[in-house]
């Protein structure tokens, strides 16, 4: 019998936890979020809001009330047990730490009912790292989204040798049914499908820039005509914000320093972070 998903349960309400949730019950599904106290949950409503003003000016639908209703129709609360009673799938989107997210698992094992479905959407944890501590590693998969899920709306889903193959299909489901384009990645692998390009894409053209073989601005140029595409590499960094990618090459490898050296001090010492702060490889105006 097909597995059926009505009552989402979405753990952590920061950046991603938000905007899944948020997605989720703009698509009709019942969701609760839960996040650890109360700032926390204030600050999820606030989320909620500049959501619901962000889908009623790009959302098709989302004007005449459905955007507020949304917001308002999410169930917030800080008790785990009571977030989770009822759920058919728990989205987990805490903070990126392997303890932490192994903290969480093992309680949350103990206290969901038998049938409900956990999936991590950790960018850069393999959810082999985390199965053993959900007690139920055949319920246990990775449902990865992209930043500002309504209009980057790819949804990768990817299992570990212990998933149930129906729980894997019944995810591919529901990422379709909230909206989502979902990608079925058949193997454990680092960084899902899309960072797997995009990172080495993005670290060639830093390795470019960085080597002096080519302005920034040539890059993006030869990038853009020759392929058609609608960003260079350097305009994507500068959506990205430099500070994620400085942040993993300072840990990397003698040429992966050489590259964080680069952004360093040409970029980050100059508070040329990426748009955010209006200037990163180009200007922006406000
Ligand atoms: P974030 O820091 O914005 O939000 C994390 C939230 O988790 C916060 O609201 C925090 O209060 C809450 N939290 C902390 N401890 C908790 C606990 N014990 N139980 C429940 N909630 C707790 O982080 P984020 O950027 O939303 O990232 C969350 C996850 O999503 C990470 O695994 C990250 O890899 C992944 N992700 C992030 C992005 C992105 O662009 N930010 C994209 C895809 C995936």
């Amino acid at each position: 019998m097909a597995i059926d998903i009505r009552k989402v349960t979405v753990l952590g309400t920061g950046v991603l936890g938000s905007q899944i949730a948020y997605q989720t019950a703009f698509r009709g599904f019942d969701v609760t979020a839960y996040d650890i106290n109360e700032p926390a949950l204030e600050a999820a409503r606030e989320r909620f809001a500049k959501l619901a003003a962000a889908y009623i000016a790009e959302v098709p639908g989302a004007a005449g009330g459905k955007a507020e209703q949304t917001a308002s129709g999410i169930a917030l609360t800080t008790d785990l047990a009571e977030a989770v009673k009822d759920a058919d799938l728990v989205i987990e989107a805490v903070p990126e730490v392997l303890t932490l997210k192994q903290e969480i698992y093992r309680h949350l094992g103990e206290v969901s009912p038998e049938r409900t479905i956990f999936a991590t959407n950790s960018s850069t944890l393999l959810p082999s790292d985390i199965k053993d501590s959900t007690g139920r590693p055949d319920k246990f998969l990775a449902l990865h989204f992209a930043n500002q899920v309504w209009k980057f709306n790819t949804a990768e889903i990817m299992g570990t040798t212990d998933t149930d193959p129906a729980v894997f299909r019944a995810l591919v489901d529901f990422a379709e049914a909230i909206g989502m384009v979902p990608i079925e990645v058949h193997k454990e692998k680092a960084g899902y499908v899309l960072n797997s390009l995009l990172v080495p894409f993005l670290n060639s053209a830093m390795a470019l820039g960085a080597g002096g073989y080519a302005d920034p601005e040539a890059v993006d140029k030869t990038w853009r005509i020759a392929t058609g595409a609608p960003m260079g590499p350097f305009q994507i960094l500068d959506v990205i914000g430099l500070t994620t990618p400085y942040n993993i090459l300072a840990h990397g490898d003698e040429d992966a320093q050489r590259l964080a050296a680069w952004l360093k001090d040409n970029y980050i010492d100059k508070g040329k972070l990426g748009i955010a702060t209006g200037e990163g490889f180009y200007r922006y105006s406000a």
